[in-house]
């Protein structure tokens, strides 16, 4: 938990990204309405808060991109509403989400998550109703035993305790033995690509129908991990309910 005045405790007086010294203040527009988020963004450094290359005004209403998108016009069939993503994933960004993962300290950690709120706030207003649930897309499990955590729940997690979402752990990634054996069963949750299985059930307890799920997830590429995250659980809500499923990205790249 943050508490906006250890923000500006003695201590933190560098920079959570670069380690700068952060002493000569100066006031620069924070995108941001919620203010823990937006304490932290101001807690950058000028250089890391003037080069962030924010996705202010998206051309494609699907994805967020801020670019006209050949992607989203050739998909015919989609399973998730909408997407946004905070920035463009250009090399500085590729930089900070590369040290976050090696370091995976909370400095970092809170300047991405505060990065990702300004998708988060843009989202709810682009779709004028509040959402409920929060998810992320897993990890691989061989990728999670190297680095411990997974950054798209972490950044997902810091979301949900600043907008009162409330985290589930729907989302499941399979093993390649795993795989492998749900062909043979050919059970309900195995997909084509079998990478993903869902649990809806935990979705529907003590919230209204359609349930609003959002996934967060770190880097958008071609957005077929989303619609694979949002297909599988779309078959696992069915008979328990309606739900719209949202993407929230860190970077579309
Ligand atoms: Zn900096
Ligand atoms: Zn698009």
């Amino acid at each position: 938990m943050v508490k906006i005045g250890q923000l500006f405790s003695s201590k933190s007086q560098s920079c959570p990204i670069c380690g700068t010294g952060n002493s000569a203040k100066e006031s620069r527009p924070i995108p941001l309405r919620h203010p823990v988020p937006r304490a932290i963004l101001a807690s950058l450094c000028k250089t890391c808060g003037e080069n962030i290359p924010w996705i202010a005004y998206p051309a494609c209403r699907v994805c967020g991109r801020a670019e006209r998108c050949g992607d989203c016009a050739r998909r015919t069939k989609r399973h998730y509403e909408a997407s946004r993503c905070a920035v463009r994933y250009d090399g500085r960004m590729k930089d900070w989400l590369a040290l976050y993962k090696y370091r995976g300290d909370e400095g970092l950690e809170n300047a991405l998550a505060a990065m990702l709120a300004f998708a988060y706030e843009r989202l709810s207003d682009a779709t004028g109703s509040a959402f409920q649930r929060i998810t992320a897309v897993p990890l691989a499990p061989e990728r999670l035993q190297d680095r411990g955590f997974n950054q798209a729940e972490k950044l997902a997690r810091r979301l949900a305790e600043w907008y009162g979402l409330s985290y589930s752990p729907v989302l499941s990634r399979l093993r390649h033995t795993e795989k492998q054996s749900l062909k043979t069963r050919r059970s309900r949750i195995t997909d084509m690509k079998g990478n993903f299985a869902a649990e809806a059930e935990a979705l529907f307890s003590g919230s209204e129908s359609p349930v609003r799920l959002l996934i967060v997830d770190d880097v958008y590429t071609t957005g077929s991990t989303l619609d694979e995250c949002a297909r599988v659980l779309r078959e696992a809500a069915e008979g328990e309910g309606g739900i719209d499923i949202f993407g929230l990205m860190w970077a579309r790249s």
